[in-house]
């Protein structure tokens, strides 16, 4: 379906859960995901097939799972593969932490996921621990390598960029593309939610790390992607930037959000949310259908985060990114 702005929305991201065994500072706050959605207010797998249905049914042919952390959802693989039997749905990818990858892969691939976006800030242990209030960095490591094995390729990891943290180790991040099929994607921080990365740590832009590392070229663009991609001179893999502050790519936005208790979200970075959860549980297939068209129609032209917007009041675990 075509927006009011001529873009074409085929993309939908699904949050599953807002539960999540990181607690990463940039997406919590300290006291981690505290005011837990209610199991009940949590979309079943049957209703999340039911919005992929109807989201088809309107030209939407790629999903992503995201969370929280969607590798937690109990029995998600059985979700990938309802999924994957949907007429008009062809490609199931997801954004993970990686930590639970190693032991999934297989069967993730198996029941039709194409590919996987993996969140990695540091390849420092010690700094890893801290980023993500807890987490073991070799695990993530050993997730990477089963989705390169499994073929969920090319995969992508999502690196936040934070100066005063990791800007030491952009260059480690750009080496890894060198010879893997791997696209590595600098993210500029975002203010959204109740979490605060702390002191010491700042907002670096794209246009930062691009001067920082001179030797990266242009390369082909994906088509609709909201990342900008270069490349080393004959390197296997590309390194992209999302820049969500400094440039907004709101022109080629192709994506509507549903979180895991019901909500469309029309655009990340405003507040406007679409009750989807009350068509399907006491409504009839068309209505669901209606409440998708109402959201493509409600996507704005473009956020206005830099232009004194009000902020963004839901945490990042119930959104997905
Ligand atoms: N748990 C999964 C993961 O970490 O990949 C999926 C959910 S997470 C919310 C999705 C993406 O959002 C991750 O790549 C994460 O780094 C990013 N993210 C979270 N908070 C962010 C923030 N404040 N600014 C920019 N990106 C953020
Ligand atoms: Fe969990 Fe992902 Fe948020 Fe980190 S970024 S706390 S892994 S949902």
């Amino acid at each position: 379906m075509i927006d009011n702005f001529g873009r074409e929305i085929n993309y939908l991201r699904i949050s599953v859960t807002d539960r999540c065994n990181l607690r990463c500072k940039y997406c919590m706050p300290a006291e981690g995901c505290g005011n837990l959605i209610p199991h009940r207010e949590i979309l079943t797998f049957e209703e999340i097939i039911r919005v992929a249905e109807a989201a088809a049914s309107i030209g939407i042919h790629k999903l992503r799972l995201t969370g929280g952390e969607p590798l937690v959802r109990h029995s998600i693989v059985d979700l990938i593969a309802g999924l994957n039997a949907i007429d008009g749905i062809d490609e199931i990818d997801i954004t993970t932490n990686g930590l639970l990858l190693e032991d999934m892969a297989h069967d993730l691939k198996q029941a039709g996921l194409c590919r996987v976006n993996i969140s990695l800030d540091t390849f420092d242990p010690d700094k890893f621990r801290e980023i993500t209030r807890g987490g073991d960095l070799s695990r993530v490591l050993r997730g990477i390598e089963a989705a390169e094995r499994e073929g969920l390729t090319p995969v992508k990891i999502n690196c936040v960029a934070l100066g005063g943290f990791n800007d030491d180790e952009f260059g480690r991040f750009i080496d890894l593309t060198r010879d893997r099929d791997i696209t590595v994607r600098f993210i500029e921080l975002m203010p959204i939610g109740s979490a605060d990365v702390g002191e010491g740590y700042g907002f670096i832009s794209d246009q930062d790390i691009l001067k920082m590392h001179p030797e990266l070229e242009p390369c082909d663009q994906e088509r609709f992607s909201v990342s900008v991609d270069y490349h080393l001179p004959g390197a296997m893999g590309k390194v992209g930037f999302i820049s969500a502050l400094s440039h907004h790519f709101c022109s080629t936005c192709n994506k509507l959000r549903l979180t895991s208790d019901g909500k469309i979200k029309p655009c990340l970075h405003n507040n406007e949310e679409i009750d989807i959860k009350k068509a399907l549980r006491e409504g009839r297939e068309e209505d669901v259908v209606k409440v998708l068209v109402e959201s493509v129609n409600h996507k704005v032209a473009r956020h206005r985060l830099n232009e004194g917007a009000e902020p963004i009041v839901r945490d990042m675990n119930k959104i997905g990114g």
